[in-house]
């Protein structure tokens, strides 16, 4: 027998064992949007899960009012996550002296991977609230990819839901969406969120959250400047 069928084998009796004792975790990553707030209560209905969310220190307020709510809604609370070297983007970026680029985000490695892989076990279950939108199945597509190890559920993808479908099942529910969405913004993330390339979404970062808008832009020419090449 191979080294590496052994190797696969020893791993599946160690998840064996750990199932048997009761060690197997559902693991909702609640986000503060309605796409994933829709899909952990859909996992709920297949049995017990943990709700999960990772704190950036950067959304909008009434995002903490919606967590409360969605709580009562689950019957349960969610957990929060949190880095232990950041309190939020900003001190990312100025630590790493980096915002955004084609290799991604500092902030979501620091803020939300990190604190991900502290608090999984091999054994976990991962429920994500991708949507049945063709982006967001391609990003599900590519987490997969990424994380050949995890066993990944996406409720809402098997069940054909788009985001639509899922802020209309919070409204029927009771459950106000996060202000950002009223405000225009195509979810709830930090505000701002240096991955966004649209210019509409710059101009409503710009109108509604000026404070916000300045001092990236600050930081981005800071960046820029010493970045640049010396001539
Ligand atoms: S949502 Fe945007 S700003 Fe927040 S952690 Fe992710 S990439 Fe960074």
């Amino acid at each position: 027998m191979g080294i590496a069928r052994q190797a696969a084998e020893r791993a599946a009796q160690f998840a064996d064992l750990l199932n048997c004792l009761g060690e197997r975790r559902v693991l909702c990553w609640v986000s503060a949007g309605a796409a994933s707030a829709v899909a952990a209560k859909l996992a709920m209905l297949g049995g017990k899960v943990t709700l999960v969310y990772c704190d950036t220190g950067a959304e909008h307020e009434d995002n903490a009012r919606f967590l409360v709510d969605l709580e009562k809604w689950y019957g349960q609370p969610i957990e929060r996550l949190k880095s232990e070297k950041y309190a939020d983007t900003w001190a990312v970026w100025r630590d790493r002296k980096y915002i955004a680029g084609i290799a991604g985000a500092p902030c979501t490695v620091e803020l939300k991977v990190g604190p991900r892989l502290a608090f999984q076990r091999p054994t976990d279950i991962h429920v994500f609230g991708y949507t049945a939108d063709l982006a967001d199945m391609l990003r599900a597509k590519r987490l997969r990819e990424n994380y050949p190890e995890l066993q990944i559920e996406c409720p809402l993808i098997e069940r054909g839901l788009d985001k639509a479908a899922c802020l209309a099942m919070l409204e029927k529910a009771g459950i106000k969406a996060p202000l950002t969405y009223a405000l225009g913004l195509p979810n709830a993330n930090c505000l701002p969120c240096p991955k966004a390339t649209s210019p509409a979404y710059w101009a409503l970062i710009r109108k509604e959250f000026p404070d916000r808008f300045d001092r990236m832009a600050k930081l981005s020419r800071e960046a820029w400047s010493k970045a640049r090449p010396r001539q």
